[in-house]
């Protein structure tokens, strides 16, 4: 038996790009969303919440702003019986029930691991707010491990950022976290002139307009202390451009 009823009938899985708009535009006819978060992420923009530019809070919609006419369930879906028209939703209160009459499943995507060796062990997601905090700390992080290094081998390690996946995602993170480096590398007087090495990988062939759709992934091998992203992509392995750069180079 379910606890209570999808409001209008429609029951929305999921609070992001397509979710959020299904129940925007279903109007007054109203929906209930299920979504682990209240907000609507624009990912769009995550690169430079990631870098600092802009505040987490910018990069973000209320899902109650944009969707006045819906009702909002925090929770994860856990299980749909479409027999029954039943979907189990895990809440911080419990398990829910929720009976609908239409079912919109909206719940995105996962980043994908390619096969490259190390990366789904030390890979760093980049799909979520969340990740793109842990990520600009984590680049903070490896700025103040270089200015601590002993040798020079270990510097350069700590200065070399890698990103498997270079569609849009990944390219305009890439560039987003470089200026955040640029920029803070004016308080490490002792890094000031040590190059960095920015590198991104990416499947031969694949145009930026396709890549714009896939989701990326930043990850750091641990015994290098080396940020990269993955796309999501097909089985081959990715081609790697680097760019070397010092603050010079870099156009500061
Ligand atoms: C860094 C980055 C930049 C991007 N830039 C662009 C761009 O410029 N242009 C473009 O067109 N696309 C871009 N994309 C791709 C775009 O974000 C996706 O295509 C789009 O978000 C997909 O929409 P969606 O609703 O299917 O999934 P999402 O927007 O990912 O939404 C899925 C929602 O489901 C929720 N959810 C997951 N599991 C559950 C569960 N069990 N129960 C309830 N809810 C759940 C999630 O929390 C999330 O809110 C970018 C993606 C990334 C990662």
């Amino acid at each position: 038996m379910a606890d209570r009823n999808a409001l209008g009938g429609t029951l929305v899985l999921g609070g992001g790009f397509a979710g959020g708009y299904v129940a925007r535009l279903l109007g007054k006819r109203g929906a209930t969303i299920v979504s682990p978060e209240n907000f609507m992420l624009y990912t769009p923009l995550l690169p430079e919440a990631a870098s600092g530019t802009l505040e987490p809070r910018h990069v973000v919609v209320p899902l109650r702003l944009m969707c006045p006419h819906a009702e909002l369930l925090l929770g994860r879906a856990t299980g749909v019986d479409t027999d029954h028209r039943r979907v189990t939703v895990e809440t911080e209160d419990g398990m829910r029930t929720l009976a609908y009459d239409e079912l919109v499943v909206a719940l995105g995507a996962i980043s994908r691991t390619l096969p490259i060796p190390g990366l789904a062990d030390h890979a760093l997601g980049f799909k979520s707010l969340a990740d793109a905090i842990y990520l600009r700390n984590h680049v903070l992080r490896r700025l103040e491990a270089a200015a601590a290094a002993s040798s020079e081998g270990h510097r350069r390690r700590e200065l070399t950022f890698v990103f498997v996946g270079a569609g849009y995602a990944g390219v305009e993170a890439l560039a987003e976290l470089a200026d955040l480096v640029r920029d803070a590398l004016r308080h490490y007087p002792t890094l000031r002139d040590e190059p960095q090495h920015w590198s991104s990988s990416m499947q031969p062939r694949r145009s930026c307009r396709r890549s714009r759709r896939d989701s990326a992934t930043m990850q750091r091998t641990s015994s290098h202390g080396v940020a990269s992203t993955s796309a999501s992509g097909r089985h081959s392995r990715p081609s790697s451009h680097t760019l070397q750069s010092s603050p010079t180079a870099a156009g500061s």
